[in-house]
Formats: structure tokens, sequence, C-alpha cells
């Protein structure tokens, strides 16, 4: 247990001869909580007992494995080098790919690890047991079901973490967070159909800060729950007043997987286009393809839901998740987003070329609407109109902008003057 794996730490620590370390292996469970959660705690304790005797048996002669508590373990390795402890690491990871029975059922768990040794990396039980879990932490931020060997590097983004930890959600709270909307172009008109929204925070501590530096952080947190919902509130009051203004543009917010765990998130949705007045619905939803991987009748449920509401549905930064073209013709999408990546790639090679075609082509049968990101020269332009792609956004069109800004940029465009 915790108490006694602390003492042997303590004595090893203190006892180690000269030139010779002390290995910690950090270890938490990837998906515990989900098992828990889902089949009740009788199988997270099997879960647990399982998991710790796969674990014993991956390691090396005279290693302790301890558990600290939940779903977290430490092993102690004596004499022991940072390849050795990898070495482990690469084994226990091996082991935890097979799945465990458990009764009747089969769960799949995987952990994070984080790899410190004295004296490089603590010289005390909290120091290295600190560095350990701070490897681990990395680990999990990595993608899980990995390994990291601790740097002092990770101290920085340990902290950066605990900036937004206490700054994210101050700055929700107060206000700090607008949106900023790009325009999305018919390719064959060049008529203006609707915008994207993104959000940006206005730190008074750091300025503007772009979602690339916060929302992962969000989604880990759960904070992207309210962040999330403010999104819609906002989207949709300004869709509002942009329709009753005499342009009634369709505004997609870019919605987590993450957010879709709570089922709650179909009636914030609804409530959000009641409160603003908004009727018909001019919000869409921009999701990634991670959405669609973990639970896919949960997300053909709530895609079918959000859609009633009289939302379009399109894939975000499709060709580069993991869904399956088999999984693509079943759900029901209105639109994909080919990614900003492939549309960089037509200038490289004839390749890459092939490939956006046959995606296009992919969409295309299964009577998907396609509209290429990041457009930003008229030769990628030119290919998307080639391909037959409908629709375009990127920076030789229009940068996000806010409001205000996006408003002028029409009325210069588009010629759409705004009732005041
Ligand atoms: P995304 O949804 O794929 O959004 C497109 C990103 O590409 C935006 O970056 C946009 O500014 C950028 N972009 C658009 N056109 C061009 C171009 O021609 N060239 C280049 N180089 N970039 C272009 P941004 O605003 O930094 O957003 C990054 C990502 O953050 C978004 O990727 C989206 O996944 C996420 N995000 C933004 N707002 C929200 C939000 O409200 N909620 C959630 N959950 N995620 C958001
Ligand atoms: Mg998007
Ligand atoms: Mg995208």
């Amino acid at each position: 247990n915790r108490n006694a794996i602390q003492d042997m730490i303590r004595t090893a620590v203190a006892s180690a001869p000269p030139g010779e370390s002390v290995g910690i292996l950090f270890l938490d469970l990837d998906n515990f909580k989900k098992v828990n959660d889902h089949y009740g705690h009788v199988f997270g304790d099997r879960l647990i007992q399982d998991v710790s005797a796969a674990v014993r048996d991956c390691l090396e002669k005279g290693d302790v494995l301890a558990r600290l508590g939940g779903d977290e373990f430490i092993v102690l390795s004596q004499g022991a080098t940072a390849a050795s402890l990898e070495t482990v690491a690469q084994r226990i990871l091996e082991r935890l790919r097979t799945p465990f029975s458990l009764g009747l059922v089969e769960v799949y768990t995987g952990c994070s690890i984080g790899i410190a040794l004295f004296p490089e990396h603590g010289d005390s039980l909290e120091s290295l047991i600190r560095a350990a879990d701070t490897a681990m932490y990395v680990a999990k931020d990595g993608g899980k079901r990995t390994y990291r060997v601790f740097s002092p590097e990770m101290n920085r983004r340990v902290a950066e973490f605990m900036w937004l930890d206490t700054n994210l959600r101050r700055g929700l709270d107060e206000g700090q967070l607008t949106l900023h909307y790009q325009p999305k172009l018919s390719l064959a008109t060049g008529t203006v159909y609707g915008v994207e929204a993104l959000v940006r925070w206005n730190s008074p501590e750091r300025g503007q800060i772009m979602p690339s530096e916060f929302i992962r952080y969000a989604e880990e947190s759960g904070l992207i729950g309210p962040l999330g919902r403010w999104v819609m509130q906002t989207a949709a009051a300004q869709a509002a007043q942009w329709s009753a203004r005499g342009m009634p543009l369709r505004v997609a917010i870019n919605v987590s997987a993450r957010q879709l765990v709570d089922t709650a998130v179909v009636r914030h949705f609804s409530e959000a286009l009641q409160c603003a007045n908004l009727d018909p619905c001019l919000i869409d939803l921009e999701l990634t393809e991670s959405c669609l991987i973990e639970d896919e009748a949960a997300a053909i449920d709530l895609i079918t839901q959000f859609r009633k509401l009289g939302a379009q549905v399109h894939l975000d930064d499709f060709g580069t998740g993991y869904s399956s073209l088999s999984q693509l013709g079943r759900i029901p999408l209105d639109m994909i987003k080919l990614d900003r990546s492939f549309v960089r790639s037509i200038n490289a090679d004839r390749k890459a070329q092939a490939l956006v075609r046959s995606m296009v082509a992919v969409a295309q049968a299964l009577q998907l609407q396609v509209v290429a990101e990041g457009i930003e020269t008229e030769a990628e332009e030119l290919f998307m109109k080639g391909l037959g792609v409908e629709y375009v956004q990127g920076f030789l069109y229009g940068q996000p902008m806010a409001a205000a800004e996006f408003e002028r940029w029409m009325l210069d465009r588009q010629k759409v003057r705004l009732i005041a």
C-alpha cells in the first residue's frame, strides 16, 4: 500500500550506493472511471486486481509493486537505469493491450506511465514521486497508452496547465472570450453562405490566446462543457441579430467529442436557440472524427437529434482521424470539411492530388457536400473547382474576424448593408 511503498522508497534513496539509481514507475489506468461507471464498483475492483497481477508479471526480480489508491500504481526498482525502466514500461503497455475478461465481458484498459530516477530527477521521496507523476501526466497528454521519462522541461507544461486551471474558468466567467467569424463561400457563385465561429480568449495578462492553446486543456478539465455552452449561446445570439438585420447567415460552431459525452448537450443547444429566438435554426455543428469513434450508436443518436432541431452536421478535419469509410456511410452527416493539411499538400505532388480527388469522390458518392478549408492561393481554389467542391473557406477569402469587422467585410465584398 501507499505507506509501505513510501517507506521502501525512502529507504532505497537513503541507502543507494554512490552511482546507483533508484527508479520509479508511476502508472495510471486510462479508462478506469469509465469501467467503474459503466459496469459498477465490483467490476472495477476485479479489474484492479487483474491489472495488478498482470503488471506484476511484467516486473524484474526484486521490483516492488504498490497500489497508491484508485487506479494509481507505483513500481519501485532499485539499481535501475532509464533503459531498464523503459523496457519494463513497454512490457506493461504491451500486456495491457490484450483485454481482461471479467465474467462474460471483455474489458480493454490501458495505462499511462511516468518514469523518474533518483538522483537525476529527484533526491527525496516527494520530489521523485512528483517527477514520476508529472511524467505520467505528460504521457496521458501525449495520447495515453504510452510512457514518458521525466525531464525538467515537463515542469513548464505542468505550470502552464495550472495557469490555465485558474485563469480560463475566470476568463469564461468574466467575459474574456469572444467569437471570431470566418466566411464560407460557395465556389460557384462566390457568395458567402455562412461563417465558422472560432473562439478567442482575450487574457488581461497575455493578450489574445488562440484556441489551440486552451481547448485541449478545457477538454481535459471538463471546462469544455460550460465553454461550449457559451459558444452555442453566443453564436445563436449573433445569428439571430444578423438575421434580424437582414443577413441570415448560417453560423457553424465547433463541438468537441468531450461535449457529446454529456447527453444534455442537445438540450443546451435547443435552449440556446430558444433563448436567442432563432427560428429557423441557423446554427450548424462541426464535429471531428473522434466524436464518432468511441460510441457510434450514441453519436448517431445525438446527430439525429441535432438535425431534428434544424442544425446541419459537418465532419471537421476530414481525413485526419480514424473513422472508417463504412462508418462514414452510416453517420447522418450533411457535409465534410476537407482538412487544411490536404489542401496544403496538393501543391506538393501528384499523389497528394490523387488522394484529395479520391476523398472528394467518396464524399460525393455518399451524397455529402464538401467544403475545403484553409484555401490560401488561387491555384488551390482552381484545383477544388476542378473537383466539383461546393464550398471554400480560407485566408484567400477572409480571416476569422470579430463580428463588427466581419460586417464591414461583408459590406465591402458583398455589398450587404445591415440594418442598424
Ligand atoms: P478548425 O475547426 O479546423 O478551424 C479551422 C482553423 O484553421 C482555424 O484556426 C482557422 O483560423 C484556421 N484557418 C482558416 N483558414 C485558414 C487558412 O487559409 N490558412 C491557415 N493557415 N489557417 C486557416 P483557429 O481559429 O486557431 O482554431 C483552431 C481549432 O480550434 C479549430 O480548428 C477547432 O478545432 C478549435 N476550436 C476553435 N473554436 C472552438 C470552439 O468554440 N470550440 C471547440 N470545441 N473547438 C474550437
Ligand atoms: Mg471547425
Ligand atoms: Mg477543420
